[in-house]
Formats: structure tokens, sequence, C-alpha cells
């Protein structure tokens, strides 16, 4: 039985020995084999360094490099793909997921669950913004979505090789992996857990990118946004018909006054803002059909660390080490 563990890395160089100290301590007294795959995800710091280091003296550890930072869910997509265990568990570098969750989650995959997902009872150090703006998107997701995703989870948690494999058919760029679970089924069940604080470093997730997060767990999950340009077109059909209506009553009467400028620069206004809204809810929509359509790869590795067998490097290396 292999474990594997796939942490996700942008700019954690403040972090990653603490990190790695507390993944092995728990890891090494599980009775299982595990590999630690570190995705750095096109780090500026130091945090390459320090992962070849970690390398070089750690053979659990294997290393993935991509050749730019590609986002947290195509980092772990990355990992994902690449991880050879037999259950795979996704965790944060930060330490924000405490690594002796795992030995309990690894027990509830032995009791048979395919998913085990981490259940946040608290969370510290993080602002009622954000608690706040997490609430108001997992309760609107939830309306909006056909599938069901459990609230307060992160992507801390632990999947079965078979939902692993599944995740990695889907093709689709847009990655709201935490749905891509839901959306795949099997037995899962979730497992709470208290979130700390950040051990180290800086949040890499600011409000932009925090939004776009959002937008694309609710734009790949659910078609609501575009039937609402639909019903919001209605909407304003039937005003326009009692408008229609009350100016053909209000002639009849012969009330001729030289009325119907507001009204008229009113319904303008409100038309122009309904229309642009739509055009710009189904703009998102093709924009990702677009990138869809193009089937770029999601990632591109720099360089693999500690991997067994299967070494790809760069061609140039290849050719040099065969001369
Ligand atoms: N991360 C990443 N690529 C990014 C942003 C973040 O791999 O572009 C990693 C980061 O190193 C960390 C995890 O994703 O391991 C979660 O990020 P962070 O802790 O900054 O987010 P927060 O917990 O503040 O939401
Ligand atoms: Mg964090």
């Amino acid at each position: 039985m292999l474990l594997s563990v796939i942490v996700p890395c942008y700019n954690e160089q403040d972090v990653l020995r603490a990190t790695h100290e507390r993944l092995t301590s728990v890891l090494s007294a599980l009775s299982l084999d595990y590999e630690l795959l570190f995705v750095n995800d096109g780090s500026r710091d130091d945090t390459q360094l320090i992962l070849t280091e970690l390398q070089l003296i750690d053979p659990h550890v294997r290393v993935l490099l991509l050749s730019r930072n590609f986002g947290h869910q195509i980092a772990v997509t990355a990992g994902l793909e690449e991880a050879s265990g037999d259950a795979i568990v996704i965790i944060d570098a930060d330490l924000q997921d405490p690594p002796e969750v795992i030995p309990q989650m690894v027990q509830l995959w032995r009791d048979g669950n395919d998913v085990v997902y981490g259940m946040r009872t608290d969370r510290k150090g993080e602002s009622t913004f954000k608690l706040w703006t997490a609430k108001i998107f997992y309760r609107l997701i939830n309306r909006l979505s056909e599938t069901k995703m459990p609230f307060d989870t992160g992507d801390f948690r632990l999947l079965d090789r078979r939902v692993v494999d599944a995740v990695n058919s889907m093709p689709e760029r847009a990655r709201f992996l935490r749905g891509m679970v839901s959306w795949t089924g099997f037995r899962q069940v979730s497992l709470p857990y208290a979130r700390a604080p950040r051990h180290a470093g800086t949040t890499k997730y600011p409000l932009t990118k925090m939004f776009r997060f959002a937008m694309d767990g609710i734009i790949s999950f659910s078609l609501v946004p575009l039937k609402l340009a639909i019903w919001t077109g209605f909407l304003a059909i039937c005003i326009a018909v009692a408008g229609i209506v009350a100016a053909i009553i209000d002639r009849m009467l012969n009330r001729d006054l030289p009325r119907g400028w507001a009204s008229l620069f009113v319904a303008v206004l409100f038309m122009g803002g309904v229309q642009l809204v739509s055009l710009g809810i189904i703009g998102e929509y093709l924009g990702r059909i677009y990138t869809e359509v193009k089937g770029r790869p999601l990632y591109v590795v720099q360089e693999r660390l500690g991997f067994p067998a299967r070494q790809t490097g760069s061609k140039r290396k290849e050719v040099s080490s065969v001369v």
C-alpha cells in the first residue's frame, strides 16, 4: 500500500522545512509506504533550492517543478497525475491543515470510504471577511449547482485511487477540484478538524484570485447564470407590456400631457443594463469554451526529481547524456 501526499508550493521557503518535518513524523508512524510529492508551482524564492535539498536527504520526497506559476488548482492537478499511491492526500504547504489528521483519514479510508474530506470546524487566523465570503459562496454554489458540495471544506482530503483516476480523466481547464471530487460520487465522508493559522509566510490567495476561483466554481458547475439572463429578459418584457398598456390607456383617456421623458429614459437605461449583463454572462461561458477548445495542456513540467523510472528532462540534456 502506497500513500501519496501532494503538497502544492508557491513561494513557501519559510515553511517548507517545518512542513517536511511534521509530515515525515506523522507518515513514518503509519504502517504504510509513502511518497511526499511537492509540486513547485513556479516559485520565485528559494523553494526549489530547499526542495532539491530535501529530496537529496529523503528518498520519500519527489519534486515536480512546473515551468511557471499555474495556480493552486492546476498544481494539485499536476500532483494528482504524477502520484502513484493507492490513496492520495492533498495538503497545503503552510501547515494550516494539520498533518496529524492524516492517520484518521487513512483509517476512514481503510474502513472503506473513497473520499475523506477535512471539514473545518474552526479557522484561526483568518479574517472575518474571508469566513463570511466563504460561507456565502458555499451556500450560493449549492443553490446554483446540481452537484452538491459540502460546506466548510477545502482541498485537504484523502482520495482513493479510483477517485483520482476519475478526476484525472476530466479534461476541463477551469479546475474546481472540490466540485470535481464531489461530482465523481463514490463513498464520501467528512472528518472535522480545526484549521490552524498559517505557520509562516503570507497568503498566496489575494482577493482577486479568490474571486476568480469562486467564478470558476460557479460557472463550471452551473448553468443558472445563463438562465438568469432569460428570466431577466422575461421580466423586462412583462414590465414593457404593462408600460405599453398603460401608455395606450393614457392616450385613450386623452390626457395628452408632454410627459414620458423620464419613463423612457429609465426604460432605455434599464434595458441597456440588462443586455450588457446578459452579454457579459454569455461572454464568460464563451471565453471558457474558447480556452477549452484550444486544448492546450494544463501545465508544463520543467523538472522531475526523485520519481522512479520515467525521468524526462530536456532533449538537450538527454542528447548530451547519450553522447
Ligand atoms: N499555491 C500554489 N499556487 C498558487 C497559489 C497558492 O501552489 O498560485 C499553494 C500555496 O503554496 C499553499 C496552497 O496553495 O500551499 C494554499 O495557498 P494559501 O495558503 O496561500 O491560501 P489560503 O490558505 O490563504 O487560502
Ligand atoms: Mg493557507
